[in-house]
């Protein structure tokens, strides 16, 4: 078996660390799991699903696999997949929202005093993600963006230490900013015609409205602006 995944979570894949025990949470199929394993990386990954079509697919990949003896795919809501008897280092979390990622974490925070990293990468609100990582004693140590097939991926590598983000590292990404690449330029320059597209639609009396995101708008052509 040769495990292909797709580039997103190729790029997840990159920032597991050597012999990590991985919890894949919301692990449909058993993608993320079968392609570490199988290169050697993961020395034991426990593939997490809370919905029974997609735990079934990932029990089933598992199964059809050589990697049963090192893959326990579990019905689990969120963190609930694993014990602390279990000795996980690493979770992942990809492909949903920011918002449910946040959720994820806060219902199962207690479990994550003995996790050494954690590699989420949500949809969309990565602001709501950073915000939960900086008030629960986590710090970014990466942060890296791709694009595939037209949409926008960032992924944001964490570990255990404090930090203090200001309001637009928060928004946009301590690491992101700084590296400011051409797809991250990219990313936010389509982020503004869609604002302003939305903007053109809205009548002239109302003013709030409208002023909400005339200023979302100003602040992403400063970003932009600085990162030429
Ligand atoms: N992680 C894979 C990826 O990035 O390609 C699958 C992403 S898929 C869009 C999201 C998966 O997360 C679905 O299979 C869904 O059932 C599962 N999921 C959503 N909430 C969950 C939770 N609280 N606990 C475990 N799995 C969850």
């Amino acid at each position: 078996m040769n495990q292909k995944i797709s580039k997103r979570l190729e790029m997840v894949a990159q920032f597991v660390p050597q012999d990590a025990r991985l919890v894949d949470v919301g692990s449909d199929h058993a993608y993320l799991p079968l392609f570490l394993v199988e290169r050697g990386v993961v020395a034991y990954a426990i593939a997490g699903e809370v919905v029974q079509g997609p735990y079934q697919s990932a029990l089933q990949n598992v199964q059809q696999s050589s990697y049963g003896d090192r893959i326990d795919v579990r019905l689990a809501n969120g963190l609930a997949a694993f014990e602390e008897a279990d000795q996980m280092t690493v979770i992942t979390i990809a492909g949903m929202g920011g918002r449910l990622i946040a959720d994820i974490l806060e219902s199962g925070k207690d479990k994550l005093k003995q996790i050494e990293r954690l590699i989420l990468q949500p949809n969309n609100c990565e602001d709501d993600v950073r915000t939960w990582l900086e008030a629960n004693h986590f710090k970014l140590v990466a942060e890296s963006i791709l694009e595939e097939h037209g949409k926008f991926y960032e992924i944001l590598v964490a570990e255990a230490g404090n930090q203090r983000l200001t309001a637009l590292e928060r928004r946009f990404g301590s690491y992101l900013l700084q590296e400011a690449s051409p797809i991250f330029q990219r990313k936010w320059g389509l982020e503004v015609d869609k604002l302003q597209h939305a903007l053109d639609q809205i009548p002239r009396e109302h003013g709030v409205e409208r002023a909400r995101i005339e200023k979302k708008i100003q602040q992403i052509k400063e970003v932009l602006d600085v990162s030429k």
